[in-house]
């Protein structure tokens, strides 16, 4: 299946700022012909996105972006190709919308006790928030005028080690790529660029997200370099896990992150969607 590929994409169901229904037409608008949507811990955008995907006449593949916590590390996996009427996948991420509800309350008393009343009514009164995340709390900062932008919301308030920080535990590496599995979906290392592990840290990793049944990783993504995406290519082909690309798309009033803007795969990559290519797929990309 060849077309232009974004597997990595947000919603308002998470932290986009797009119903699914404006994200699959304005990536569609963009050029992409298979779309990924992948909020954060939950699922329920997808099925809303569908519709809209055949209605535009592009491939939706459904996905989900999961928090775990590896080695005191907050890491995020991907899950592309899942049957969301898993229960055990569902079950997990209720588990995890859970934790992340707690978390918002005690980010939300630590800024009311900094001056800042209000944050947990505004974030969670965003109609349709599934997965209540620190970019609402960043978007409730800006609009109040605390600062001047998301970035500078999580340097001073939210992220680690800023003032209003809260750790939180999500789920377990192997459990989460157990979910994806039962679900039958492959999972996908998020964007491992950002976690800025060492390489041997990185590759103890990867040997453990292998053993779990880990099956691809993002070598393509957002504005990496392309020297970036070769070393990616050879940690994936040393493991032997498929290559994934995806902007991690969230809202168009980021100007650096356009759907479908990624660079090709480095060759000798074998792509994540080679692995859905056959009947299932017969007449979905026109
Ligand atoms: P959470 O999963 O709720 O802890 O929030 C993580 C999300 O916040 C990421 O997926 C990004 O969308 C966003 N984020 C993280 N760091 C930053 C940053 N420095 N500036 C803007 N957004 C960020
Ligand atoms: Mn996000
Ligand atoms: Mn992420
Ligand atoms: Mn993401």
């Amino acid at each position: 299946m060849s077309g232009c590929h974004d597997l990595h994409s947000h919603s308002r169901y998470s932290d986009g700022t797009l119903s699914p229904a404006e994200l699959v037409r304005h990536a569609r608008a963009c050029g992409v012909d298979v779309l990924a949507l992948t909020d954060h811990d939950t699922t329920a955008g997808i099925a809303e996105a569908q519709v809209a995907a055949r209605e535009a006449g592009m491939r939706l593949i459904a996905g989900v972006e999961i928090s775990v916590t590896w080695a005191q590390r907050v890491i995020h996996i991907v899950g592309l190709d899942i049957d969301t009427r898993c229960a055990e996948l569902q079950a997990g991420l209720a588990h995890l919308r859970g934790a992340r509800r707690e978390r918002a309350q005690h980010i939300a008393e630590r800024l009311a006790r900094s001056g800042i009343p209000g944050a947990l009514e505004a974030v969670t009164a965003a109609a349709g928030v599934e997965a209540v995340g620190r970019s609402h709390f960043a978007r409730f900062l800006v609009e109040q005028g605390h600062v001047k932008d998301a970035k500078r919301a999580f340097k001073r308030y939210l992220g680690r080690g800023a003032s209003c920080y809260v750790a939180s535990e999500w789920a377990v590496l192997a459990e989460a790529v157990g979910w994806i599995r039962a679900a039958g979906g492959v999972a996908v290392v998020a964007h491992p660029a950002r976690y800025s592990m060492s390489r041997s840290v990185m590759r103890r990793f990867l040997e453990e997200f292998t053993a779990a049944g880990g099956g691809g990783i993002e070598v393509v993504s957002g504005c990496r370099d392309t020297q970036q995406a070769r070393l990616l290519a050879d940690h994936a082909r040393e493991f032997g896990l498929c290559a994934s690309a995806g902007s991690d798309f969230h809202a168009p009033e980021n100007s650096w992150t356009v759907p479908g803007r990624l660079s090709a795969l480095p060759p000798g990559c074998e792509p994540v969607w080679a692995r859905w290519s056959g009947p299932h797929d017969a007449g979905a990309v026109s």
